[in-house]
């Protein structure tokens, strides 16, 4: 039996009245909705003012219900609405960053997930920790600027979309630095970026089996980044730099990869190694996350970020992905989160998968 996540009152009576998939009307709450019809079960869409619009447009997604919102911030307010409704919320990426990481703790409406993750994404330093103290390789830091050796990015804390990151060839070009706020500097990866989408079911014993649980590969994307794609990377930033340009690594979209499949074992072992680490420091990460990472040309996978939900380059795989068509067919990440949600519910292990 894995770890019970949520206490028994706010789980129980799903066991016995619906269980609604909701989200916010953002992200991957189609693809979310698309996974939750496919499976029977009913959703719910919570939207800031009026439902969007585009919904009309996919009627295979559109959620059954809608509550409306005046701002993100309300739907704490809502909660008992919400549980009254039978809602699970299976947050997305923009979820938590809308709600922000505290109200999203204290939410009083079961989540899909272990929420206690949190806490360890949302801080760098313990993030670095989690990883570093699974065997995961990270790009080095530098803890001055006249420590940086070969090609660094510095980030700033919370910067959005890695604006105003700043890229410097070598040691010297760090003069140039002028900081703005708290920032830590990194190495900065040369290689290929993989971001790679992981379901981690606590319920299942079979396939690649970690910790009581298995992992599964469900699909793999590269994020399109304006305007640093196209910047060819850290040569022509001193040109655009001169014509008052700065790299940005907003992201406007998704592309889809695949990885060399003799790449596949360090993947998983990363993932496998992430997962038991987890465990041992706050009781398991729980369904969708996505490892970030750059493979660099010695076949390293330098892992620069994680993001423990759904992320968005997962719609890509509505119908499924490489990986995910080897796993069933027609499989989203957003069908296999209502697939555990059901087997959760009919092994009366909710509290599993829901905290
Ligand atoms: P982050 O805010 O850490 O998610 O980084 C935003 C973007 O910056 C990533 O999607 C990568 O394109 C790039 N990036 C972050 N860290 C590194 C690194 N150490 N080396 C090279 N590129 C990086």
């Amino acid at each position: 039996m894995g770890t019970n996540l949520a206490s028994a009152a706010r789980v129980e009576p799903l066991y016995d009245g619906p269980l609604t998939v909701a989200t916010l009307c953002s992200h991957s709450s189609l693809q979310i909705f698309h996974g939750a019809r496919t499976e029977g079960l009913p959703s719910l869409g919570i939207a800031v003012g009026e439902p969007p619009r585009f919904y009309d447009a996919f009627p295979l997604a559109r959620p059954d219900r809608f509550l409306s919102v005046a701002k993100v911030a309300d739907v704490g307010k809502e909660a008992s609405r919400l549980r009254g409704e039978g809602a699970v919320i299976v947050p997305h990426g923009s979820f938590v960053e809308y709600v922000g990481p505290e109200a999203f703790q204290n939410l009083d409406v079961p989540v899909f997930g272990n929420r206690a993750v949190i806490a360890w994404e949302s801080d760098r330093e313990k993030e670095r920790m989690w990883l570093e103290s699974a065997g995961v390789e990270m790009p080095r830091r530098f803890a001055t600027p006249a420590e940086v050796e070969g090609p660094a990015i510095v980030k700033y804390y919370g910067a959005k979309g890695g604006k105003g990151f700043f890229l410097a060839k070598n040691r010297e070009a760090m003069d140039d630095f002028r900081p703005t706020g708290p920032y830590v500097i990194q190495e900065y990866v040369l290689g290929t970026r993989y971001y790679v989408h992981f379901f981690y079911s606590p319920l299942s014993d079979r396939g690649y089996r970690v910790g009581d649980g298995s992992l599964e590969l469900l699909g793999m994307d590269r994020r399109d980044e304006a305007n640093i794609d196209e910047l060819y990377k850290l040569g022509a930033q001193e040109e655009l730099l001169k014509a008052g340009i700065r790299p940005t690594f907003v992201v406007t979209g998704n592309v889809s990869v695949v990885l060399r499949e003799s790449l596949l074992p360090q993947i998983f072992d990363i993932g496998a190694r992430i997962i038991e680490r987890s465990i041992e420091l706050f009781g398991g990460m729980v369904g969708p996350f996505c490892v970030e990472g750059i493979m660099t040309e010695d076949l390293r996978f330098k892992v620069f970020e994680i993001s423990t939900r759904i992320v968005a380059g997962t719609n890509l795989f509505i119908s499924g992905s490489s990986y995910s068509d080897l796993v069933a067919p027609n499989l989203s990440t957003g069908r296999r989160i209502a697939i555990e949600l059901k087997r959760a519910r009919s092994e009366h292990r909710l509290r599993e998968v829901l905290s």
